[in-house]
């Protein structure tokens, strides 16, 4: 018992290790080499773009102390939310959370835009290494880090799924970069996970539509036992006896009577 609680604990520890190792991608090497060019550099410019890609990071990673998850603005879910998950799974909780990040993400986007935060790095570097780093998309490189940063936020938090979704537009982003396309990740993100859960809500629809004829076929049997003359009569002894629980409704079970009599089983 003791050996399998040890390889358990183990696992565990692969698994989460593995999860972090792949939130370390891209590295700042990495984006280095890609969004600075770094293999054109000299030994004095590789540095200067490594030092770079991590003041961009120290400066994301103080913006995240400083501005806090607000979980409850904004939050537009639904409130029967429901997923196919077979387990006792966080997709509520996630869904839940993912306006906060996107909040977050949006608070650093003046940051972005108006230059403020890579002048302020820059200051550091002398006007030769500051106009060749300026003649980089050093915007790429701060939304980048930004995505990789909430990453790895979520995942400090247990909020897997989250996470999964950041590093996924990071990586994608980092892709963009690689074959020179432009990239959102926030619209990334949204249009992701309207797009699954359409799907979702796909799939209960059919589960639904699997069970009408089934149902059809057993009112109108009941109909037939119970001796009924009218849709109406049946529906009320449906609805009273075996339809008990909210759904469907009366005006369904008459509805599903009526078009069965005529051999629509749909
Ligand atoms: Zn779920």
């Amino acid at each position: 018992m003791y050996n399998r609680v040890r390889e358990d604990e183990r696992a565990y520890k692969l698994m989460y290790k593995s999860f972090e190792l792949s939130l370390s991608r891209p590295t700042n090497s990495q984006v280095a080499k890609t969004i600075l060019l770094d293999n054109e550099c000299n030994e004095i410019q590789s540095e200067n773009n490594l030092s770079f890609v991590s003041r961009v990071r120290g400066a994301i990673c103080t913006f995240l102390q400083q501005n806090k998850l607000e979980y409850k603005q904004h939050n537009d879910l639904e409130d029967n939310y429901k997923c196919e998950c077979d387990y006792d799974c966080e997709c509520y909780f996630n869904k839940f959370i993912m306006p906060a990040f996107k909040n977050l993400a949006l608070s650093f986007e003046p940051y972005i835009n108006n230059g403020s935060l890579v002048n302020h790095i820059l200051e550091e570097y002398t006007t030769e290494e500051k106009d060749r780093l300026l003649s980089c998309d050093l915007r790429e490189i701060l939304r980048l880090m930004l995505y990789k940063e909430l990453a790895y936020l979520a995942f400090e938090r247990g909020l897997y799924d989250v996470s999964c979704w950041h590093h996924e537009a990071t990586v994608l982003m980092y892709g963009g970069a690689i074959t020179n396309e432009q990239f959102d990740p926030s619209e990334y993100i949204e249009s992701e996970l309207s797009a699954r859960n359409k799907d979702k809500a796909n799939k209960r629809w059919s589960k639904h539509n699997q069970l009408r004829p089934k149902k059809k076929k057993q009112y109108l049997e009941i109909m037939d036992k119970q001796n009924f003359t009218t849709f109406a009569e049946t529906a009320t002894y449906i609805k009273q006896y075996i339809e008990t629980g909210k759904t469907p409704s009366y005006r369904t079970i008459e509805l599903w009577l009526s078009q069965a009599s005529r051999g629509d089983f749909s």
